[in-house]
């Protein structure tokens, strides 16, 4: 048997952390056994399923290095093979019209509503005769389900789910418009796509069970089910945005790299032992549906971050230098002043930079931020504790300007052997010298190696900079 997986978003927002999950699990578990992940667009409400969604959750995928097997599916384009298939319900007597007003409805739940139960669809047309039909009403048609026993899930997840049948109505499958509800469309899909496995949210548990009795009416096999528990805050409480629930297109601009966040999604909720990084490869290989946890995962965004960091110290320089540039159309422009681009100059003064930039960064924000002294624009801007180091040390830099034009072969190691002079003939630490100068050449209090940064910068740049910004010191 080949694995056939899906994942199936309705398009009424962006693709969020949770359906990224969803859809890597999906897409691993496929991987894993030489199967294949499909892709479903669950576009059958038209007032809220939007183009726009349909693009991000794709771009979200592609960004996520997550791709689908085939084309994509659009659910609503089948409509009409799922009214068939409710068409065929009701000739083999598995479904029934039910001609139910609005207000018999809301009665029903009104009652429900004051003996404390959930709603519940009272069967009132399932043996009647269509010829008592009300003039003019249109149906809906409705599953007659079993009224007795039990409807199980064997869940790959939850393990066996049991529903006593007398708790579950006779779902509505196709609605007087004749519009298939969501419940019917998932079924008569994921069994005209062959899907052999569902991997889905455990909100759709109960769904589970409704849909289980729709492929035993139609005498078609039930898939496996794997409901995994949802994504909540690291307080515990459900996930919200200011826990971090934001499409994956945030998550992008905020600086996370894909294989940072596909790490961190893959152990939330699934683990392997004690293992916390993972090769593409390697979560492929290791991916079992036994291994994922009964309880809610925790999001932590400080997790993300270190395995981002993480990432990004392993990550190629030509690699990051292109993540970088990928990322600055979306950032402000006026706060770099790069126009959205890297000249070849800057990409260049990157690439010899970043070794040492990338050791501090945790995310590609910060690592563009921190190579502010790359590309900022003289007279630089200090940030608040570049501005203290260097008005703390003014003095000691008094002179080293006249020092430092007198390098002629201007390299890391001479340019480090005036500032040493300089601090001993001034009987100071190197630090105390190197610190004002770094806040000076960089504009922050922290930086690679102060003499890499001198090299990179050159000397007509270093000067200007030192020039700019000692002008005014007063006399020591
Ligand atoms: N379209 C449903 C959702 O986005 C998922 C349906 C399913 O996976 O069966 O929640």
């Amino acid at each position: 048997m080949t694995v056939i997986t899906r994942f199936a978003p309705s398009p009424t927002g962006f693709l969020h952390i949770g359906g990224g999950r969803t859809a890597l699990f999906n897409w691993l578990y496929a991987k894993r056994h030489g199967g294949k992940m499909l892709l479903r667009i669950e576009d059958t409400d038209r007032e809220r399923s939007t183009e726009a969604a349909i693009q991000a959750i794709l771009d979200g995928l592609t960004w996520l290095g997550l791709d689908w097997d085939g084309d994509v599916v659009y659910q609503f384009s089948r409509a009409a093979r799922h009214k068939e298939v409710a068409e065929s319900l009701l000739a083999s007597g598995r479904a029934y019209y039910c001609y139910a007003s609005q207000q018999e409805l809301e009665e029903m739940r009104e009652s429900a509503r004051r003996e404390g139960r959930p709603m519940r669809y009272d069967g009132r047309w399932r043996d009647r005769d269509p010829s008592e039909a009300p003039e003019g009403v249109k149906p809906v048609i409705r599953l007659k389900a079993p009224t007795e026993g039990e409807t199980v899930v064997e869940d790959e997840v939850q393990g066996r789910v049991v529903w006593q049948n007398k708790d579950l109505d006779d779902l509505v499958l196709l609605r007087s418009d004749g519009t298939p509800t969501y419940m019917l469309a998932v079924v008569v899909d994921d069994h005209d796509m062959n899907v052999t496995h569902i991997i889905r949210g455990d909100d759709h548990l109960t769904n589970g069970a409704r849909q289980t009795q729709i492929y035993q009416a139609l005498g078609w096999d039930v898939p496996k089910m794997a409901h995994i528990p949802l994504i909540h805050g690291p307080d515990g409480a459900k996930l919200s945005k200011r826990h971090g629930a934001l499409g994956v297109e945030a998550y992008r601009s905020l600086g996370y790299l894909p294989e940072a966040l596909r790490n961190y999604l893959v152990r939330l909720g699934w683990s392997h032992g004690d293992q916390e990084i993972f090769s593409t490869q390697e979560m492929i290989d290791a991916f079992d549906l036994g291994s994922i946890g009964r309880s809610p995962a925790r999001f932590d965004f400080a997790k993300l971050e270190n395995l981002n960091g993480h990432y990004m110290r392993q990550s190629d320089d030509e690699h990051l230098v292109n993540a970088l540039e990928g990322l600055l159309p979306e950032l402000d422009k006026d706060e770099h002043h790069l126009g959205g681009t890297l000249t070849p100059g800057l990409r260049q003064k990157l690439l010899v930079a970043m070794p040492g930039l990338k050791e501090r960064a945790k995310t590609l924000v910060e690592l563009l931020d921190s190579a502010y002294y790359l590309y900022a624009k003289r007279p630089l801007h200090l940030d608040e504790k570049a501005a203290s180091l260097l008005a703390d040390g003014r003095a000691r830099l008094d002179g080293i300007i006249a020092k430092l034009e007198a390098v002629s072969d201007w390299t890391g190691p001479n340019v480090e052997a005036v500032v040493r002079e300089h601090a001993e003939a001034i009987g100071a630490k190197l630090g105390q010298v190197a610190q004002p100068l770094r806040a000076a050449l960089t504009g922050r209090a922290t930086s690679p190696g102060l003499f890499d940064v001198m090299a990179v910068l050159g000397r007509d740049e270093t000067l200007s900079r030192l020039r700019d910004q000692l002008k005014d010191a007063p006399a020591a």
